[in-house]
């Protein structure tokens, strides 16, 4: 890593293809495991909880955590906005979880104050596992994947209740109750996942997203 990728990631577009500085929005939640799971993946993860950093990134992730929390603290920050202008701009972004429920064009079950981003057209249902299964862990085919079905970690998981045109569904519930959900959504340069990739210590997701972002 070199400060030149960092100060000016626009103006060295090389050495940004090669080696993509990543925002994680670091508010609330999960930050550390994604910052370590994009380092390993060959990226440079940077926090994010100004604007000004907001700016200086090629991507941006948006963790687990508790999503009401987030979206309060976003606009807190005076980063909405500014995150939903650089979606509509093209930015490529990943979200697990909490970040699955923010990228969202529509939100089922949440506070009525709660704040979401649209970078994704899709209806997403928090909390939706139920109390009998609401955490669980599962071997999930993912679309694109290779190597076999990731391992998947539900903590208190949304699922994807309706995607619209444009959407491809990456990965639904195999088995049990849920079978059949949608888990797993990408439009254009924008991932989502209900589960959490960043805790497995399977980096596939991530080096997809590394990948797609070293693309866009
Ligand atoms: N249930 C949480 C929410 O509503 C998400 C849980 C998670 O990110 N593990 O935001």
């Amino acid at each position: 890593m070199n400060a030149s990728s960092v100060a000016a990631p626009s103006a060295d577009a090389g050495q940004t293809r090669s080696f993509p500085t990543i925002g994680v929005l670091a508010l609330q939640g999960d930050v550390r495991e994604h910052v370590a799971a994009l380092a390993h993946c060959g990226a440079h993860p940077v926090l994010v909880r100004r604007e000004s950093e907001l700016a200086e990134v090629d991507a941006l992730v948006l963790p687990g955590g508790e999503s009401t929390t987030i979206s309060k603290l976003l606009a807190a920050f005076e980063l909405l906005e500014p995150v939903r202008a650089r979606l509509r701009a093209g930015m490529p972004a990943f979200g697990s979880c909490a970040g699955m429920i923010l990228l969202a064009s529509e939100v089922l079950d949440t506070r009525p104050d709660a704040e979401h981003l649209s970078g994704i057209d899709m209806t997403v249902r928090r909390n939706a596992f139920g109390r009998q299964v609401d955490s669980f862990e599962t071997d999930l085919p993912f679309a694109g994947l290779e190597d076999g079905p990731v391992r998947a970690v539900f903590i208190r998981a949304p699922w994807v209740e309706r995607v619209g045109n444009g959407v491809d569904v990456l990965a639904t519930v195999p088995n049990g109750p849920a079978a059949g959900r949608i888990v797993a959504v990408r439009q254009g340069n924008v991932v989502a996942t209900s589960f959490h990739p960043e805790v497995t210590g399977d980096l596939r997701v991530h080096r997809m997203f590394v990948e797609l972002v070293r693309a866009a």
